[in-house]
């Protein structure tokens, strides 16, 4: 994909703080990170969201975020750890290539990643059931 700077960052056209990298991800620091160490899993083929990427890769990144995790928690000492991906405006995402962030969480860190609790209604539960249900 031209123009597309994970795809550069990706394939080692522009560079960027890689801490593993195979034949098919790179995985580099956030340049605006949310807490120390925040990394992102890149794919090096492009796929723009999870509903582009196809499973193979999906089931690789899964591994590797696994992986990545266990390691950065026993090098950075964190006390917990998120794993975020986002899709689409409407859901934060602003770089339009696929990525998982690798968040690792430190005791009072501040880091907003949680929301307020609703409550689920009979009607949505039902509507749901009957429309996403397999
Ligand atoms: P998202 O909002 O889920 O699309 O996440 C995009 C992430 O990419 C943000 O956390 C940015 O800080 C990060 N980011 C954007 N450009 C770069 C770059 N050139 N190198 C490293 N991280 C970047
Ligand atoms: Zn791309």
């Amino acid at each position: 994909m031209e123009n597309c700077i994970f795809c550069k960052i990706a394939n080692g056209e522009i560079p960027a703080a890689t801490l593993y990298e195979d034949g098919d991800f790179r995985v580099i620091l956030d340049l605006g990170p949310a807490s120390k160490g925040h990394a992102l899993i890149l794919p090096k083929a492009h796929a723009a969201n999870i509903y582009e990427l196809p499973d193979e890769l999906a089931g690789k990144a899964m591994i590797l975020a696994k992986k990545m995790a266990g390691k950065m928690t026993e090098a950075l000492q964190c006390d917990g750890f998120n794993i975020v991906q986002n899709n689409g405006e409407t859901a934060g995402q602003t770089v339009f290539h696929f990525h998982m962030h690798l968040i690792p969480r430190y005791k009072g860190d501040g880091v907003g990643l949680t929301w307020t609790p609703g409550t689920l209604s009979d009607e949505d539960r039902e509507e749901i059931l009957e429309k996403v249900k397999a």
